[in-house]
């Protein structure tokens, strides 16, 4: 009897190890696998057919600014905040009024990039990875530019990434894929942006265009500024107005323009009569950086950013009439902080990935209908709320 006992103690503690040996082994390859319950999806509506209703409107913004910051994530943020004053004091960050975050994912899972992302903004519609400002079928859908347009905005671009990269374009022109520079290009020629400001990638191989042809088909559209964003004469607004800038020009303070001049000279050009405007203003940074898993590169970015943010919510506050709000398109990095040693006073960063991570990601509002933004919303009901702000 003792002895069928210590046999079947002897197996269970067996068995229990086996299971926590496999255990630690699927730890440390990563290989822990969480069932979601991400399918069947249920498609929002468009911007274009708005179910949320936000009840009365007193609070419309004249003018709204959107500010995507590409691949930021909680603790990106927590890393600017910890090297600049927002542990202690207040930093440009804690200036919004409300503050919330979504979730974004493509239709067919839960991965997403800029591309499908940037479009559920545009459009108040998920829709296929990479694909953009059309519905997961390839439908045309209605973006909030189109919109605005309608509605007598001015428009306008600013990115420190190409301008036919995904998220400016997602806003502006239709493609299956993000990689067709050509097509978007062509669009971003055609279309009412009176602003357009960021860089060209001139590999000249594939689908991207050498930056000769390029510049010219924008100047069938746009007059274009110098490096100091100055133009020749006829070209004070509302004369359509292109400052474009080779690829990693701009990136930090030290670059010529800076990310916060280009937006001071945006705002100055788009609030220079008495029309309303909407602005798509971008950083790419933190996922450059975070691709690279590059901390340094990151910080740099960083603080470009809160110099961008600092101009956008200053004209706001001073204005009085724009929304400011400032979204991720996902997280890049499986970025983490903790303590780099005992005296608990030093952060070290840890990446988990190189690539776009599932995590929510945060979304701030600052300015008339902010309260909106506070709490959880999907990618594509941000795009929604946004719609229903646009001035009637
Ligand atoms: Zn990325």
């Amino acid at each position: 009897m003792r002895a069928e006992r210590r046999r079947l103690r002897a197996g269970l503690v067996g068995v229990i190890l086996t299971l926590g040996t496999l255990w630690v082994l699927m730890r440390v390859a990563g290989l822990t696998v969480i069932r979601t319950s991400r399918d069947p999806v249920e498609l929002p509506p468009s911007v274009a057919s708005t179910a949320r209703s936000l009840g009365p409107m007193e609070d419309r913004p004249k003018n709204i600014i959107i500010f995507v910051t590409d691949g930021l994530g909680f603790a990106h943020l927590s890393l600017a905040r910890a090297v600049g004053p927002g542990i202690r004091g207040e930093a440009t960050w804690d200036r919004f009024q409300a503050y919330g975050w979504h979730q974004a994912h493509p239709v067919q899972g839960l991965l997403t990039d800029s591309a499908a992302s940037a479009t559920a903004l545009a459009t108040g519609r998920e829709t296929r990875y990479g694909a953009l400002g059309i519905g997961p079928d390839g439908e045309s859908l209605v973006s909030l530019f189109e919109l605005a347009h309608g509605k007598g905005h001015r428009l306008g671009v600013v990115t420190d990434s190409y301008v036919w990269d995904a998220t400016p374009a997602a806003f502006v022109a239709e493609s299956e894929s993000r990689e067709n520079a050509g097509h978007i290009l062509e669009q971003l020629a055609r279309s009412e942006l009176e602003v357009l400001f960021g860089e060209l990638e001139d590999v000249g191989e594939d689908e991207v265009p050498e930056w000769e042809p390029t510049i010219e088909l924008l100047q069938t559209r746009f007059v274009l500024l110098d490096e100091t964003l100055r133009g020749p004469p006829g070209s004070e607004p509302p004369t359509p107005v292109a400052a474009i800038f080779e690829e990693d020009a701009i990136g930090d303070l030290e670059s010529k323009p800076t990310l916060p001049e280009m937006v001071a000279e945006a705002l100055a050009r788009l609030s220079s009569d008495e029309r309303p405007f909407l602005m798509l203003l971008e950083s790419e940074e933190p996922d450059s950086a975070s691709h690279d898993n590059d901390l340094d590169r990151l910080l740099r970015g960083m603080k470009a950013i809160e110099a961008a943010l600092s101009e956008v919510l200053d004209f706001s506050r001073v204005d009085g009439q724009t929304l400011v709000i400032l979204v991720s398109d996902h997280e890049t990095g499986g970025l983490a902080l903790t303590i780099s040693d005992n005296t608990n006073r030093n952060l070290k960063a840890l990446w988990a990935s190189k690539d776009h991570t599932g995590t929510v990601v945060p979304v701030m509002a600052y300015g008339p209908g902010a309260e909106h933004f506070a709490g959880t919303h999907t990618t594509a009901q941000l795009g929604q709320l946004l719609a229903q702000l646009l001035a009637p």
